[in-house]
């Protein structure tokens, strides 16, 4: 049944990876034109990605990204932009500290020393203002890597095993471990998943908060949020199933 909400009363959230967009690459126009052209009209919209803000921007096609969605959040809302403002900044550095933070990096680089993988390249640590992305095969690997790094992580589930060595390892840290997008495993505080940009738009007194998101699973980067009960949960398989979804939602 569609929706009868005024689009003040609705909003939609969309992760952006593998939801609104195919793996790491860019949103299609006919994704975009849809978004903005038949769904912004019906609903609030936002982002709600687990990349820093630069990374987002590349694959929405523009910083002005900020002023097509209503909201923007990255590293999961600990960056946040409302009608193109920047209204939100939280930094991990500051929340955990050098000793503890260099105690889990330190780690990290020594579990991923021991690995064989089928290639490995570097950046094996990236640090953002909001998260640590651990990433097993180095983000500077190509797209062609990064497909087979995630095709032999299925087989082999090398990144499902590294949380569980994590979670085992640092109890007591107040972090959590995830599983992000193809290659990497996000690293944050406690409650600093997406259920973080949720304190932003709860402000606003929707009616019906809607989250899309393709890693919803236990151990994937949408979970929480998706599972959060101020949301209303959907699980995508693609830009083209999260397109159907919505049509079927604000009845288009
Ligand atoms: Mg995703």
């Amino acid at each position: 049944m569609a929706s009868a909400l005024r689009r003040e009363e609705i909003i939609c959230l969309f992760d952006v990876d593998g939801t609104l967009t195919a793996p790491r690459q860019s949103i299609l126009d006919s994704t975009e034109e849809f978004l903005l052209t038949h769904v912004k009209p019906k609903a609030t919209i936002g982002l709600v990605g687990g990349s820093d803000f630069s990374k987002i921007a590349e694959q929405m096609r523009g910083e002005d990204v900020v002023k097509k969605f209503d909201y923007v959040f990255a590293e999961n809302g600990l960056v946040a932009y409302k009608h193109g403002n920047l209204v939100g900044k939280m930094s991990i550095l500051e929340y955990v500290g050098e000793d503890k933070l260099q105690t889990f990096i330190n780690y990290a680089l020594g579990y991923m020393s021991k690995l064989r993988l089928p290639v490995k390249r570097g950046n094996f640590i990236e640090f953002r203002d909001g998260l640590i992305n651990v990433c097993p095969v180095g983000r500077s690997c190509s797209q062609q890597e990064r497909d087979q790094f995630a095709a032999y992580d299925k087989e082999n589930h090398i990144r499902e095993e590294f949380v569980k060595d994590l979670k085992k390892q640092f109890p007591d840290f107040g972090l959590v471990f995830a599983i992000g997008g193809q290659i990497s495993i996000d690293v944050f505080p406690i409650g600093w998943d997406k259920t973080y940009a949720l304190k932003f738009v709860e402000k606003d007194c929707y009616k019906e908060i809607h989250f899309f998101g393709d890693k919803t699973s236990p151990g994937g980067n949408d979970h929480e949020i998706f599972e959060d009960s101020r949301t209303i949960g959907h699980t995508v398989t693609s830009p083209e199933d999260t397109i159907s979804q919505l049509k079927r939602l604000l009845g288009l």
